[in-house]
């Protein structure tokens, strides 16, 4: 069984043709381009995808606006406040276009992707050249030479999203990569655009996430983070079972990578064969960011979670007893429409419960499109925004109370460079994702170190080098 829609060679190779028409219609100095990147990790691995095709194509780059030639604007839908900057941002660039007038302006991604945001850039910011969603990322280099050639408005909000390899890929200096092993979502939260803008879910052949993998290695990266909207679907398009699992044990035999990490995982297909595979695979971090979204039953039926608390609670447990030094992270959304005071008490109950390393919270945003965005809500804002208070505090006291017993322990670092907050320092992470300050030659950039843990804050670790 395949139903996995792929793009067809042929049209990758007529992409390529394009990027050198483009590439030699640039006579003298290169154009310099800016990829400005919003939301999630999965977008930042797009706009890698987006500056790699950019540099085939000749550009240069840039993080000055006023330098550039082209400023694409990569965006998120997750939550109106994304949104809203990146039409704060593009009011910005009118003026800019005003004096550059031969300057291209794009906006792509999840945003893009959304009839009624592409019609809004339409009608109200005319100095946007090329508008594009998230299907037609791979034919970025024919919507560009479009563009650049006719001197007139492109827009692309087509397709249904395909796997498309073989592009070009502008990778992020570093000794860490993201990989995306899969797009799109088949789960239809009931407060989530992303099955909207991001298409139904579709994984890449286990052999090419390898290749991606082996050829990172190849160039230096010693960890690589594994995305996907839920990676534990991973191969279900394709007709195959548990086979994040098994691709976990593959990646962790892949010579030169010292570190795996991979987001995110919807509890209700977290698979105790997922479970053995990172207890057994020694590269695998131990590290797990597990959304829950509520503690309430009644709050996660709403959102068509499709687990109850007891069953995120049972692997919590199974985890811990497998892993009993595993690191827990999650998502939490404040605020749904139906939740009440007693649900949100839920809430906090399943963060004393779990004692989570750290939290991303978010206060709910409707958005359009999406079943939740048609309920009335329960609370008012300056309940919700109390709550959400109440919650960071809390768990703020947990992730210190976490942190201060590490110290006096020995871990190891991945050293990432110089610390931007602390002179003299050198900062890398431990197994947790948690940042670590220590005093150190810079010559251990990119090595694995071991540290001793002497302090600890909320957010940071202290150590010296052993
Ligand atoms: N696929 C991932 C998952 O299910 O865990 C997460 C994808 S989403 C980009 C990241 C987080 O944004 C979600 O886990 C959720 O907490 C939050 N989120 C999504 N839609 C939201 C909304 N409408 N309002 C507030 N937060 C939202
Ligand atoms: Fe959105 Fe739910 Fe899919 Fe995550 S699993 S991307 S929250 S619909």
């Amino acid at each position: 069984m395949n139903e996995t829609p792929v793009i067809d060679k042929n049209e990758i190779q007529t992409q390529r043709a394009v990027m050198e028409l483009v590439r030699s219609s640039f006579d003298g100095s290169a154009p310099k381009a800016l990829v400005e990147t919003y939301g999630c990790q999965q977008n930042v691995n797009d706009s890698q995808r987006l500056r790699g095709m950019l540099a085939e194509m000749g550009y240069a780059f840039t993080e000055n606006r006023e330098e550039a030639d082209l400023i694409l604007m990569n965006t998120c839908a997750v939550r109106d406040n994304a949104e809203q900057r990146v039409f704060g941002n593009l009011g910005a660039l009118k003026r800019l276009k005003a004096v550059k007038p031969g300057m291209i302006i794009g906006v792509c991604g999840c945003m893009a992707q959304q009839e009624h945001i592409a019609e809004r850039i339409r009608a109200k910011y005319r100095h946007v050249d090329l508008i594009f969603g998230t299907h037609a990322l791979y034919r970025f280099p024919s919507l560009l030479a479009e563009a650049l050639e006719h001197r007139s408005r492109v827009v692309d909000i087509s397709g249904e999203g395909a796997i498309a390899e073989g592009l070009p890929v502008k990778y992020d200096e570093g000794v860490k990569a993201f990989v995306s092993i899969m797009y799109g979502c088949n789960n239809f939260c009931s407060y989530c655009v992303v099955p909207y803008v991001r298409g139904r879910e579709r994984s890449r052949l286990a052999e090419d996430v390898l290749a991606e993998v082996r050829e990172l290695a190849r160039r230096g990266v010693r960890e690589v983070m594994l995305l996907g909207q839920n990676v534990n679907s991973y191969g279900n398009d394709r007709g195959e079972t548990d086979a994040f699992a098994e691709l976990l044990r593959r990646v962790n035999e892949v010579e030169g990578i010292e570190r795996i990490r991979f987001m995110s995982s919807h509890p209700k297909d977290l698979s105790e064969s997922l479970l053995l595979a990172m207890s057994q695979c020694p590269k695998v971090c131990r590290q797990l960011h597990l959304p829950v979204q509520s503690g309430s039953d009644r709050v996660l039926r709403d959102m068509n979670r499709r687990y109850t608390a007891e069953r995120y609670l049972s692997i919590v447990r199974r985890a811990r007893e497998l892993m009993p030094d595993i690191s827990l992270t999650t998502d939490i959304i404040v605020g749904f429409p139906t939740e009440e005071r007693a649900d949100f008490e839920d809430t906090l109950k399943i963060l004393r419960e779990v004692r989570f390393d750290s939290i991303f919270s978010f206060i709910f945003s409707p958005r359009e499109g999406t079943p939740a965005a048609r309920l009335k809500s329960a609370a008012t804002d300056e309940e919700k925004a109390a709550w959400f208070q109440e919650m960071l505090d809390l768990q703020n006291q947990i992730s210190a109370d976490i942190n201060a017993k590490c110290v006096g322990e020995v871990q190891e670092i991945l050293v990432e460079g110089e610390s931007r907050h602390e002179a003299d320092m050198l900062f890398g992470r431990n197994s947790a994702n948690k940042i670590v300050n220590f005093r150190g030659d810079i010559s251990l950039k990119d090595k694995l170190v071991k540290v001793r843990i002497t302090k600890a804050q909320t957010w940071i670790l202290y150590g010296e080098l052993i």
